[in-house]
């Protein structure tokens, strides 16, 4: 079958790899849709992943075959799944931390992925989507990490948020922050296009470029806010964040930075300003999955192209490293 490889720092080649072998508590996806995360561009750019590895993690397909133990889901079945792959034994799962897994994979990053005309996935992982649109639950991934970020805050509806950045993360939180009455949002992007989308759900967008997020957000909250999203991953990103909180604040990575992040500890300390990074989901993932199936969150539109699995190099990943205005690249052809 077809498939996408990792070959190299900037290099994936659509190749022909062996068919998956199920095993007894395994089920066998034709994938219909793979959206391309922006970990993966950093997979592609920067090396993040091992070379050799089929990326792809947020998917959604048809059930192909299932093994002897697996009969929760017939062949025909739409699904989409949870990539994390915990081991169920460590004292971490047994805390319900299964992101934190000490024997920890992802489907995609230490697992083959959903860059493939087929993929293997244990049972356990399989969420069933009923008549959902492929499309659509292909954001579930995206968006349990999101609903697992607000989680993490612990925010309230009357807490002042500031998301820094309009990709896919960004949008999504923005739109589940207003879905959980968090009363008021500002988005944060440079991007005229992104920023427009965002609109649509935050209650303001400032362009960083022009405006001063902290004068913005003084404005708009008359005050600075009580929480930070980072949705972006770049230093300099993280390092507004935490300078844009206000004292007692708390600010949630969510963006990806494989590079080393200089902070202002004294301000940190004077100021008491708190730091939470978060990863991928635990529990999340079904609640992510209520949202799309319910249509409670449409993420359509934040899917900007639509591509084949062999145009994934030039038209995914190179595109994505550069200047553009996608926000979700959406891999639904295989052949
Ligand atoms: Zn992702
Ligand atoms: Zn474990």
């Amino acid at each position: 079958m077809k498939a996408a490889v990792l070959k190299d720092i900037g290099e994936v080649d659509v190749t022909d790899v062996p068919f998956p072998k199920i095993e007894a508590d395994e089920v066998l996806i034709r994938v219909a849709v793979a959206g391309i995360c922006g970990s993966d561009v950093h997979g592609f750019s920067t090396g993040l992943y091992e070379p050799g590895i089929v990326m792809g993690h947020e998917f959604s397909g048809t059930v192909a075959d299932v093994g002897k133990e697996a009969l929760k889901f017939k062949k025909g079945d739409r699904v989409t799944s949870n990539p994390v792959l915990a081991c169920g034994k460590c004292s971490f799962c047994k805390a319900g931390k299964f992101n934190l897994c000490d024997d920890m994979g992802t489907i995609g990053i230490t697992h083959p992925g959903a860059f493939a005309e087929f993929i293997k996935v244990p049972e356990q992982n399989v969420v069933a989507i009923g008549h959902t649109d492929f499309e659509k639950a292909a954001f579930c991934e995206p968006l349990s990490v999101v609903v697992h970020a607000c989680e993490k805050s612990g925010i309230h509806p009357a807490e002042k948020c500031l998301v820094i950045g309009g990709g896919t993360i960004g949008n999504l939180l923005t739109r589940v922050l207003k879905l959980k009455g968090v009363e008021q949002v500002v988005l944060s992007e440079p991007d005229d296009f992104r920023r427009k989308i965002a609109q649509k759900y935050a209650d303001a967008v400032l362009n960083p470029f022009e405006t001063d997020p902290m004068d913005f957000c003084e404005k708009e909250f008359g005050q600075l806010p009580d929480v930070v999203f980072e949705c972006v991953g770049l230093p300099a990103t993280i390092q507004e964040a935490v300078q844009d909180v206000i004292k007692g604040g708390r600010v949630i990575i969510l963006g990806v930075s494989t590079e080393s992040v200089e902070m202002d500890f004294l301000d940190m300390m004077y100021n008491e300003k708190a730091i939470q990074s978060v990863f991928s989901c635990t529990h999340e993932f079904m609640e992510a999955a209520d949202l799309i199936r319910s249509g409670a969150i449409n993420p359509l539109d934040l899917a900007t192209s639509r591509i084949a699995l062999s145009e994934i190099s030039g038209k995914g990943f190179k595109k994505l490293t550069g200047e553009n205005h996608e926000i979700k690249i959406l891999v639904n052809r295989f052949v």
